[in-house]
């Protein structure tokens, strides 16, 4: 059966980059949300436990319950909490939900520093931080998202000096109501990589962590950064078939010569995206024609090899259907076998 490769190698490539770069080992967060970006959270939260990191980054409490017993610190990002675990913090978006927490409940604060699409506008800061204070929740982050990281232009500083003053203020509030000061954290893959002295608590890389970067711009350190995934696909049957034969569905590919043709079995139903032969052509890893079009459970090539490797570049992929490596990798689907290598 098809089968992901994590290449623990890799993945620890990345994180000694990302730490060399911020200087430290300890300020690195790692985000594992939405299955690790396809890769598998548990076999990810295992590397990244073993790596020495503390603090990560979840979707929902699903997610935290499966990884629960690795980290010191699980943010969840989406959703609210059934049960009260130490180490998972939620994250508040708006006043409301702080309304049903339990006391002593551990948040972090998410702000809007434009991108105008989550989080708490900094000026209802003080009216959440009293609200905060009167639950008697306690307030272990407080952080933003810069949606500007892979831009050229000034987006990305202002959005940063906003999240300064915002520091400055929570750093203020929390002397005043007698607080402690929450840990703050801002940046993500290419912010971090964007930014010299860092001066937050925390980063929070995904993509870099995995191997990507997609910055507009070139970042040099960044080409050092491994692809941890590598899709494989086992053989279903072969053919032999003579030139003009027609395979698949309408029969959209139609043999130029008498060939061996194979079938594997990932298709879309797997989250491999469906070439309908709109698409320019798709050479596997290995080299091997794929022939649209490519079903719900398999894919025809022009190969008789037993595995082949669809991909260790999710690049390629996401140039080819317009998309980002993002797209392409958290698609993958959760049935599909992981393992460490
Ligand atoms: C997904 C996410 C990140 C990670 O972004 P990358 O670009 O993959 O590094 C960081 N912070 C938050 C809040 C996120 O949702």
């Amino acid at each position: 059966m098809s089968e992901i490769l994590l290449c623990s190698q890799s993945y620890k490539n990345n994180l000694d980059i990302i730490s060399t770069h911020i200087g430290s080992k300890e300020k690195l967060g790692v985000v594992l949300k939405d299955n690790a970006y396809g890769h598998g959270i548990e076999e990810i939260a295992k590397l990244a436990s073993t790596y020495g990191i503390k603090s990560v980054f979840v979707k929902n409490e699903l997610e935290a319950k499966k990884i629960a017993h690795l980290f010191e610190h699980i943010t969840i990002l989406y959703g609210s909490l059934s049960s009260n675990a130490k180490n998972f913090h939620l994250t508040i978006h708006t006043d409301t939900q702080l309304d049903n927490l339990p006391q002593n409940s551990l948040i972090e604060l998410k702000i809007n520093i434009g991108m105008n699409r989550n989080g708490i506008n900094p000026e209802n800061i003080e009216s959440v931080l009293q609200k905060i204070m009167q639950k008697k929740i306690h307030l272990f982050g407080v952080f933003a998202h810069n949606g500007y990281g892979d831009d050229i232009g000034e987006d990305f500083e202002n959005c940063q000096k906003i999240f300064e003053e915002i520091k400055e203020k929570i750093k203020y509030f929390a002397q005043k109501m007698g607080f402690q000061t929450p840990r703050f954290h801002s940046l993500n893959s290419s912010g971090t990589f964007r930014s010299q002295n860092i001066q937050d608590d925390l980063v929070r890389v995904g993509l870099a962590s995995y191997g990507y970067l997609t910055t507009d711009f070139k970042i040099p350190i960044a080409k050092k950064l491994k692809p941890v995934a590598s899709l494989y696909a086992d053989k279903i049957c072969t053919h032999f078939l003579k030139k003009g034969t027609k395979i698949g569905y309408s029969g959209v590919t139609q043999l130029q010569e008498d060939s061996f043709v194979s079938t594997y079995d990932i298709g879309y139903g797997d989250g491999l995206f469906r070439f309908n032969g709109n698409q320019e052509a798709f050479f596997t890893a290995d080299g091997y024609l794929l022939l649209p079009r490519s079903s719900m459970d398999c894919f025809s090539a022009l190969s008789t090899k037993d595995r082949i490797c669809v991909f260790n570049d999710a690049t390629i992929l996401a140039k080819i259907f317009n998309t980002i490596p993002y797209e392409i990798l958290t698609n993958l689907s959760s049935f599909i076998k992981r393992t460490i290598v």
